[in-house]
């Protein structure tokens, strides 16, 4: 076990342009899961911290010191802010680690990830947009797309650089001004994002960002009038609040929300290529991914087989520090989130299923401090245990067994979510066939996780509503307008003298 020695670091918020403290100078404490050690010191946002932010991103969308400067220029500043990313990228993927806990491969992955958004924004915002229909004569209609206004973006703490980027950069190119809420568990390198806006010169106002807890700092951004719009990643409970809460002022609302996403595998595909995926679709990130792998769904003939390769190759994964060399997987992100881990891991034995890897916390040779947890699955499962229809978030797989394709498609879509899906076949048409059936938004054929910034992402059914990244992603963040245009310009006559 590596042990990491930082300075605390002290983060504050960014309001109108200046760094701010708590308005009652609460602080919050965050920690490094490896360790347990505290690391940073977060401001704790108040209510009133929130309207302040509020009133700055709407004094600033009003006065148009964004919306209404030429799209090169934002392009401009999303350029620079990649190029910033690209020169902190060491420093930024160290400081994921030690804040959310992910090996630094994945951290590194993330950060380059997050450039490159940028840079897709950067290019979109300059294109073509909007149309001209002809319409009756004398007439001219036409559609601009114009910034919804200000928009309320409130992130997760899984990816806690990357979730912010997919929200910020196209809501900036879109030339809204935001309040931004990075998650209370993980705010490190999105004060660094903000600390980079700085130096790459936005207009004060533009961006602000309010740390602190979701039911207080979240429901001040979601309830107010002078926020237009709420973009919105985390969990499915809170996505609901969100949308009850944003009904009163008829906000937009863009919602990416949890999953339980199924891994489908015929006996006719490449058997250690679906396992090897299998392992990274449910393990990768401690399995505190949206769109993990959670369900493995295999065919009958090789069930056995594959139950025992999987947890062969499972038993192998090095568990450990993010930081430290040859780690495959790191901890969960703090104590509470492992509480509520290893409880599904009782819940499942409970209901009867079987553990074929894993199933415990690691706590030797120093890892107790740590909220480290084996990658864990479960077998003997059906369709109705909790741990088969709930998001745990962690590592932990369950093993389906299915006869035929028919099956395969009803386990597949018999949860209440709809994020992600794959399917591992050498049959092509087969695979298509299945993909097309599975009530997902996020799918995969022969493959498990690749994200692109050009594709759009989210859910189906109670995972969520709108799609981030892409054009599709670019489009959440603007309104629709039409203009028609009388080009004989004489009375109407409708009414007589
Ligand atoms: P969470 O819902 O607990 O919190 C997410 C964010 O919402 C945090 O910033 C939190 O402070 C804030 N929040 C909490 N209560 C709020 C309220 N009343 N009003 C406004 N904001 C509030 O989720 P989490 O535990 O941080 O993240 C894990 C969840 O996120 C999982 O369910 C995961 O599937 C989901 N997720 C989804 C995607 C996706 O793209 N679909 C991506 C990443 C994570």
């Amino acid at each position: 076990m590596v042990e990491v020695k930082v300075d605390t670091l002290e983060l504050n918020m960014y309001i109108d342009g200046q760094w701010t403290k708590s308005s009652n100078n609460d602080m919050r404490s965050v920690i490094n899961p490896a360790t347990g050690e505290e690391i940073a010191r977060a401001s704790e946002g108040t209510v009133e911290d929130a309207k302040k932010a509020i009133q700055a991103a709407r004094n600033a969308f009003d006065t148009g010191v964004w919306s209404e400067v030429p799209a090169t220029e934002r392009a401009n500043f999303l350029l620079k802010v990649a190029d910033k990313i690209d020169e902190h990228a060491e420093e930024l993927a160290r400081l994921e680690t030690l804040d959310n806990g992910k090996p630094l491969r994945e951290a590194e992955a993330d950060i380059a990830d997050a450039a490159a958004c940028f840079r897709y924004y950067a290019g979109i915002v300059t294109k073509p947009d909007g149309e001209t229909y002809h319409v009756a004569d004398p007439m001219q209609a036409m559609v601009v797309r114009e910034p919804v206004g200000v928009c309320g973006l409130i992130v997760p703490w899984n990816f806690p650089l990357l979730m912010s980027v997919w929200k910020l950069a196209p809501a900036l190119a879109a030339g809204n001004t935001v309040v931004f809420k990075p998650s209370e568990v993980t705010p490190i390198t999105p004060t660094k994002l903000f600390e980079i806006f700085e130096e790459a010169g936005l207009p004060k106002g533009v961006a602000n960002m309010v740390m602190g807890a979701g039911n207080i700092v979240g429901d001040a951004i979601t309830e107010s009038p002078d926020v237009d719009m709420i973009s919105f990643t985390g969990g499915t409970k809170t996505g609901k609040h969100i949308m009850k809460k944003a009904a009163d002022t008829m906000k937009k609302v863009s919602l990416e929300l949890g999953g339980k996403s199924p891994n489908i595998i015929f006996a006719d595909a490449d058997f250690e290529v679906a396992v090897d995926f299998a392992l990274f679709g449910i393990y990768c990130g401690a399995g505190q991914v949206c769109s993990a792998g959670s369900r493995i769904l295999v065919e009958e003939s090789i069930y056995e087989r594959f139950v025992n390769r999987f947890a062969e190759r499972a038993k192998q994964i090095k568990v450990g520090s993010g930081l430290a060399e040859g780690t495959e997987m790191g901890p969960l992100v703090s104590q509470q989130h492992l509480e509520k881990v290893l409880n599904y891991i009782e819940i499942g034995k409970e209901e009867g299923a079987r553990v074929i890897c894993g199933g415990n916390r690691i706590t030797e040779n120093g890892y107790d401090k740590g909220y480290f947890v084996e990658p864990t699955a479960f077998v003997d499962v059906d369709q109705n245990m909790r741990i088969v229809q709930e998001e745990i978030f962690g590592p932990v797989a369950v093993i389906q067994k299915f006869r035929t394709e028919e099956e395969a498609i009803q386990l597949a879509n018999g949860t209440k979510y709809g994020l992600a899906g794959a399917v591992f076949s050498n049959d092509g048409t087969k695979a298509l066939r299945v993909i097309k059936k599975l009530r997902s938004g996020i799918t995969w054929i022969n493959s498990y996780h690749p994200t692109y910034n050009e594709a759009p992402w989210g859910g189906y059914k109670e995972s969520g509503i709108g799609r981030s990244l892409g054009t599709y992603g670019f489009d959440e963040f603007q309104e629709i307008k039409q203009i028609n245009i009388n080009l004989q310009v004489e009375p109407v006559q409708w009414f007589e003298k």
